[in-house]
């Protein structure tokens, strides 16, 4: 059975150039391989989301050197701020993949491409007017919380049915799939079962979901534990600190032990 690798966390090397870039790059996609085959699916379906937050400027451009051309960032302030830094590069997008208070709307409707952390109808009305003002649509992914956690965002498994049903009155907001993030756990069968229940939500909410919402997407796995939700079905991947190199902040800052906002 695949492990995790979270007792890596926090030890990842950094990438302080282009090369080791590359590198890390090379060794991220030998995993994603070995995993599809593991579970015999063609590696093309598996699509790498760097996630490039706490990281400066400088290594943006060094993803971005590398071929990288969407970035995953949790934070919208900090994102945008890369977004304004890095006009020069042709073609970079940004996916925004944290928790969004609706007061943060303007800015991700303004930049993102893609945000991967829907979970209130609050943020969907926000989002679908400050993205009509600005004549842009959005690809969105709605956030399950599959780990049972008071600490982690998204809707609960059974709120995702009625939620996709309100969509549709969204029209700039493209519903593409479904995201998680896994118990925090070197307990690799607990950490699967966040992964096989947001893959199982997905296939019964496709038989019933409106017309127009495919949920074609499963947003799942992060450095120490992409191989197990490849292995399980996830579309996308998001890898920071394997690529990039261990974060100086605590994760707590990006996860917080305590939500500001209890889910509707
Ligand atoms: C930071 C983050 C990731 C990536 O985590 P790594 O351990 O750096 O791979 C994935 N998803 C979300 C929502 C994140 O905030």
């Amino acid at each position: 059975m695949t492990a995790t690798r979270h007792d890596q966390h926090g030890r990842y090397p950094q990438a302080a150039t282009l090369q080791d870039f590359q590198r890390h790059l090379a060794t991220v996609q030998a995993r994603i391989a070995a995993a599809c085959q593991r579970a015999g699916r063609d590696p093309a379906s598996v699509r790498l989301l760097p996630v490039s937050k706490t990281q400066p400027e400088a290594r943006v451009r060094l993803a971005h050197a590398a071929g990288c051309r969407l970035l995953g960032e949790n934070k919208p302030q900090e994102a945008l701020g890369k977004w304004q830094a890095t006009q020069d590069l042709p073609g970079l997008r940004w996916s925004v993949i944290g928790h969004l208070q609706t007061n943060k709307a303007r800015l991700v409707a303004r930049f993102a491409s893609e945000f991967q952390a829907l979970d209130s109808l609050r943020v969907a009305e926000a989002l679908e007017r400050r993205l009509q003002a600005e004549g842009r649509a959005l690809d969105v992914f709605v956030q399950v919380n599959t780990s049972g956690e008071a600490s982690k965002y998204g809707l609960l498994p059974r709120e995702v049915a009625a939620f996709l049903r309100a969509l549709p009155a969204f029209p700039a907001l493209r519903v593409r799939g479904l995201m998680t993030l896994a118990l925090f756990s070197s307990d690799a069968a607990r950490v699967r079962r966040c992964f096989v229940l947001l893959r199982t939500l997905r296939d019964r909410l496709r038989q019933e979901a409106p017309a127009g919402i495919t949920l074609e997407e499963l947003s799942m796995g992060m450095s120490g534990d992409f191989e197990i939700a490849i292995e399980e079905g996830a579309t996308v991947v998001r890898v920071g600190q394997a690529l990039f190199g261990a974060r100086a902040l605590p994760d707590g800052h990006y996860w917080p032990s305590s939500c500001e906002e209890t889910p509707p």
